[in-house]
């Protein structure tokens, strides 16, 4: 998943989350704001509207002074049945609510009562008949008023508050007044028989505040006054408030109370609905913006400072990685420039152990070998050779000098090879490659060098072997190291894969030339011989995937009785016959191309097979030797292989002898050891096949715990040459007996050899003289029909006449 997905798949949850969290709180914050604003408005409009009235009430009761102080409301009060003087004061008061500022309190009206309770005067225009009657609500005051005045308490004026029909809040203002008396001399308070005049008025501000709470929805008016009017004004100055709320009904009470009033607003939470709702959109709104604009921001910072440098990074790194060499170190110290700048050194570091050896620091051998091909693919080398150095007997020295020495030693040849190998291509005016010198293995090196046109490849190892002499020097020993030295001319390379064959080809060949330093060139002859080996591999291959193998017995003859003892089981490729080719050399091929244990298993499975039968149709009990590759003492699988088979074929372990020749492959260790010692713990004999050649020497003979030693027939061939080899032979069969094993003379061509080798303390005799390798019917034929009287007639005989050649002579 990429970067950017995976910020994605994070940051946008995280991020509305947050936004989500940060919206419910603005949310809840401005709903509380709103409802601390909507109380705050009402309470303004409530003490705005009690303050008005105030004012208004002021005005109603000034009015009532006014009339009062005019002659024509004097002179009523003189005489109030004086019907003249009446009118006149209608007439006065019904001018007077016309005055403009009189109207402007919308509807107010004057009442004039007689000592009697009877309406004598008001400012409503009426007809000749109509006799004015004080309003209901005014006149249970006025007539409460009155009653006061006649029962002598003092009074003079006073003002009340009340909600009239059509729910206008009006005030009446009620005084008494004597016509004889000041209102201020205190007699005027307690005159029973006074004129009453009565100004009335609504208190618009409260009204229209009544009528607006009421027309808004879920926010009620609780308006009610106070009974005991006692002050003459009522005093709306001084409000009282007070706020309560209420969880479980859901609403929030104001209460506004004065001395004569008291009015209650209950707001329901309701009330915010459509705010809330408003609300709710706005910071949903916002808060989708918000995130938008956060990811925008983040998202487009982290492009910019982080997913581009690190796609910058990648690209670099892939071309770095194409090109191999080359990496453009950043300049930079941003983490980014740090990353990359870490990552090519390490970059480097890993590419020089993936492609050089760490000791010498030399090309590996792969990338030796992946420069050959690029060399081969891309340029004519006609003049280009790949030379290999191939040091002998290395462990020597490990074994000598310990493995630290050693690998100084590999360290001062590669030192010299690198040093020389560059001044001789300067000195030709050409460059060369860090990856045209390598150590191709262990104790092996080779380097592709170039030589002038015309010149021959051998001059430059001359010069290099005399320079070499003296430059392989470790803690002041001077190693003149034997070597083999093979040379591959890469214009011979047609196949780009046959150098890596041509040159272990002309390696092997050189191995086996016993000289300091064995040189050899592949040229076509030896050209021609890979492409036989590889034709033999290949048919090697199809014989072994399908069992086209054949075997072929051959007698083991007890030296004393001449009675046949044994037989060994030789392979056979009939396939391969065209090649003119014997097990001796295809049995090699089959362990380099790594199919010999398919060979080894097919051969035990018949070998056995082939003993059972024989035991079966000719009687035969005596034993059987099988010849396996000594890399089969590497194999873990081979014992259960053999023990498999000698219990499937019912073969006593006893009767069965495996021969092993030591190659340059295998060398005796603990394990090759071990696995000897194993195979005899389980009862088969072991055998060391081809005594005395190249690798098989007495060295192994002590280290192996053996029960037999087969010579080589290259030691009995010289039997009776005279060439004094005859007394090593007597020499190696003591050793063996006294190891304990006993020792078959293998290729045994005549009489004298046989008689020499048994006279000499040989145990078993093979060879032509007494039968060559017989397929399975005529090996029965002649275990049948063997006449051992016959072959010690022939000995006897043999020693008789050739006397000079008889060991006793010796
Ligand atoms: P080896 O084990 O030393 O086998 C003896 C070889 O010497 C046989 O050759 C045999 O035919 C030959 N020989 C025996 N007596 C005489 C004689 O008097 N004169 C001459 N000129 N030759 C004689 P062969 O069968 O060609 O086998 C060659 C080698 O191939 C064997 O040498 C053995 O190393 C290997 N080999 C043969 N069969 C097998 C096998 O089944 N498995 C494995 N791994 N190797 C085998
Ligand atoms: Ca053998
Ligand atoms: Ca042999």
């Amino acid at each position: 998943m990429t970067l950017l997905k995976r910020l994605h798949l994070w940051l946008i949850p995280i991020l509305t989350f947050l936004v989500i969290i940060a919206g419910i709180a603005i949310y809840y914050q401005r709903i509380e704001g709103y409802k601390t604003l909507e109380v705050i408005k009402w309470q303004d409009k409530v003490t705005s509207a009690f303050n008005a009235t105030n004012y208004e009430q002021h005005g109603i009761s000034s009015m009532a002074h006014e009339v009062a102080g005019t002659i024509q409301f004097l002179r009523l009060t003189q005489n109030t049945s004086d019907i003249a003087r009446r009118s006149f004061l209608e007439k006065y008061l019904s001018q007077l609510v016309e005055k403009p500022r009189i109207k402007a309190l919308d509807g107010a009206q004057i009442f004039v009562i007689d000592e009697l309770f009877t309406v004598v005067a008001t400012s409503i225009k009426r007809g000749p008949f109509y006799f004015p009657t004080l309003p209901d609500e005014i006149y249970q005051r006025t007539f409460d008023t009155y009653v006061k005045i006649s029962l002598g308490e003092p009074f003079l004026s006073d003002g009340f508050i009340y909600q009239s029909d059509n729910d206008q809040v009006r005030f009446s203002f009620v005084g008494a007044y004597d016509s004889k008396l000041f209102p201020e001399d205190p007699r005027a308070q307690v005159q029973k028989e006074r004129t009453i005049l009565i100004t009335d008025a609504p208190l618009t501000h409260l009204t229209t505040l009544l009528n607006d709470i009421k027309s808004v929805t879920y926010v009620n008016a609780d308006f009610s006054l106070a009974n005991n009017n006692n002050n003459n004004i009522v005093s709306t100055r001084e409000i009282k408030l007070s706020q309560t709320e209420d969880s479980l009904t859901n609403r929030t009470q104001l209460s506004f109370s004065s001395s004569k009033m008291t009015l209650t607003l209950s707001i329901q939470d309701n009330h915010y609905d459509s705010e809330k709702r408003r609300i709710a959109l706005e910071v949903f709104g916002y808060i989708v913006a918000i995130e938008a604009i956060l990811l925008f921001v983040i998202i487009t910072i982290m492009r910019m400072r982080i997913l581009k440098p690190i796609s910058h990074l990648i690209d670099d790194i892939k071309a770095g990685g194409q090109e191999l060499r080359y990496f453009k170190r950043s300049k930079g110290d941003d983490e980014i420039s740090v990353l990359k700048n870490a990552y090519i050194d390490t970059l480097s570091k890993v590419k020089f152990e993936a492609e050089f050896d760490y000791l010498t620091r030399l090309a590996n051998r792969r990338t030796f070998t992946s420069h050959i091909e690029k060399r081969i693919q891309c340029y004519a080398n006609d003049n280009a050779f790949i030379i290999g150095w191939d040091i002998k007997d290395f462990r020597k020295i490990n074994d000598l000098y310990g493995t630290n020495i050693g690998d100084r030693v590999l360290v001062a040849v590669a030192e010299c090879l690198r040093t020389f190998i560059h001044n001789y291509q300067a000195d030709l005016g050409m460059g060369c490659s860090d990856y045209s010198i390598s150590r191709y293995g262990g104790n092996c090196f080779v380097a592709v060098v170039d030589v002038n046109h015309g010149d021959k490849i051998d001059s430059f190892i001359r010069q290099f072997e005399s320079k070499r002499g003296n430059c392989v020097v470790v803690d002041g020993y001077t190693f003149n190291l034997d070597v083999a030295i093979a040379i591959f001319p890469l214009s011979l390379s047609e196949r780009s894969e046959l150098w890596q064959k041509g040159l272990e080809e002309a390696f092997n060949k050189s191995k086996q030339i016993r000289s300091r330093q064995a040189l050899v060139i592949f040229d076509k002859k030896l050209a021609r011989q890979l492409e036989r080996r590889d034709e033999i591999e290949k048919i090697l291959l199809s014989c072994s995937r399908n069992g086209e193998f054949e075997l072929e017995f051959m007698p083991l003859i007890d030296a004393k009785t001449m009675l046949i003892k044994g037989m060994e089981v030789l392979i056979r490729c009939p396939s391969l016959l065209q090649f003119n080719t014997g097990p001796d050399e295809f049995i090699r091929i089959a362990e380099q191309a790594n199919i010999i244990s398919s060979i080894d298993q097919w051969v035990i499975e018949n070998a056995f097979s082939s003993y059972q039968r024989m035991r079966n149709e000719c009687n035969y009990q005596e034993s059987i030797s099988i010849n396996v590759s000594a890399l089969e003492l590497y194999n873990v699988m081979f014992i259960d292989l053999l023990t498999k088979a000698s219990r499937k074929y019912q073969i006593a372990p006893q009767k069965v002898v495996i021969e092993i020749t030591e190659t340059s492959y295998v060398k005796s260790t603990q394990d090759t050891i071990g696995m000897v010692e194993a195979l005899r713990d389980l009862g088969f004999k072991v055998s060391l096949d081809d005594f005395g050649t190249g690798y098989t020497s007495i060295n192994q003979l002590l280290h192996y715990p053996v029960d037999e030693l087969k010579i080589d027939k290259s030691f009995v061939e010289l039997i009776g040459s005279g060439s004094g080899n005859e007394k090593m032979l007597t020499s190696i069969i003591a050793l063996a007996h006294t190891c304990g094993a006993s020792v078959v003379g293998e290729g045994v061509e005549d009489s004298y050899q046989s008689h020499y080798l048994s006279n000499i303390g040989c145990d078993t005799l093979q060879g032509y003289v007494f039968s060559q390798p017989l397929a399975f019917d005529d090996f029965c034929q002649l275990y049948r029909t063997y006449d051992a009287e016959h072959y010690r007639d022939q000995v006897n005989d043999v020693s008789l006449i050739n006397k000079k050649y008889s060991p006793m002579n010796d």
